[in-house]
């Protein structure tokens, strides 16, 4: 037995702990996998790493020996006790009681960028999988300083998030994490480096963030609307989505504004690049 999962059942059976299925607890067990996601993550000591979900701290030990500090987010209680009890001793571990999605992370990374050893801010977690994309969302939109995020996913869902547009697996969300960030798959995880043993195979992907956006677009927020109004329907051709979904006005407007971008009227939306919509959005804008 390797000494993650020793310290796994000992730590289960010491505490009495279940896993949570409606928290979307699986804890990793598989040395092999929390070495790859460490070096994946190239945590090193001018890095402030926050982490989502600790779960009983198999990722956090790993990170508090190689990072700067860890901020560890964790929504169960009785997960925060194990926490608490099991890094007492490492001054560089800072653990939050809280639910990721409300917490307000543009302000926790603002006053540790004040401490001048932390030069980088990186996420890195094993998500809670009920929430991974509303989780991902956020790490985007809210503009955080960040460097990269370094993240367990279901393997479908990083098929749709690391696709480049207008590829296979493309959706709406691929769109969105290419405008804010580059992407690549680190490893792929079997069902049997958890327990429990989740439903899905998973997989280890990174966003490292971009410094300037890939294109420019009159406003971002509408393209983004757009997108999504686009992929409600990808079956449709991008004109028929685009007016039933109320973008367009009407078919007219709609064929007036493809024929201006040089588009096809029959294209679909996952054949348009991120430069189609950001094009489209300001000859919405422009009406
Ligand atoms: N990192 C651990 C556990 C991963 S399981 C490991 O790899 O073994 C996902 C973890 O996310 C669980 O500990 C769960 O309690 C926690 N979690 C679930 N919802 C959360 C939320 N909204 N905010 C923060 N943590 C959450």
């Amino acid at each position: 037995m390797n000494d993650i999962l020793k310290d796994t059942k000992f730590i289960m059976g010491k505490y009495n702990i279940r896993a949570n299925k409606s928290l979307g607890q699986n804890f990793l067990i598989d040395e092999n996998v929390v070495e790859k996601i460490i070096d994946g993550s190239d945590v090193n000591n001018n890095d402030l790493i926050i982490e989502i979900g600790p779960g009983l701290g198999t990722l956090t030990k790993f990170l508090l020996e190689k990072a700067n500090k860890v901020i560890s987010i964790e929504l169960d209680k009785k997960m925060i006790k194990i926490l608490e009890d099991r890094f007492s001793l490492y001054d560089n571990f800072q653990l939050l009681h809280g639910d990721i999605l409300k917490v307000d992370l543009s302000s926790i990374i603002r006053k540790e960028k004040e401490n001048s050893n932390i030069k980088q801010v990186k996420i890195v977690a094993n998500l809670p999988y009920y929430i991974t994309t509303p989780i991902i969302m956020k790490l985007l939109e809210e503009e955080l300083d960040l460097n990269s995020i370094t993240v367990m996913v279901q393997k479908e869902v990083s098929d749709r998030l690391i696709s480049n547009p207008g590829e296979k697996d493309a959706g709406a969300i691929t769109y969105s994490v290419y405008y804010y960030a580059t992407s690549e798959s680190i490893l792929e995880v079997p069902k049997n480096s958890f327990i429990p043993e989740p439903e899905v195979t998973s997989k280890v992907i990174k966003l490292i963030l971009r410094k300037t956006p890939p294109v420019s677009v009159k406003n971002k927020e509408v393209m983004f609307r757009i997108i999504k109004s686009s992929f409600m329907q990808r079956r449709k051709t991008l004109l028929n989505a685009l007016t039933n979904t109320k973008v367009f006005l009407n078919k007219e407007e709609g064929i007036r504004i493809l024929n201006k971008l040089n588009l096809p009227y029959d294209i679909r939306a996952e054949k348009l690049t991120l430069q189609d919509f950001a094009n489209l959005t300001d000859e919405y804008l422009n009406l």
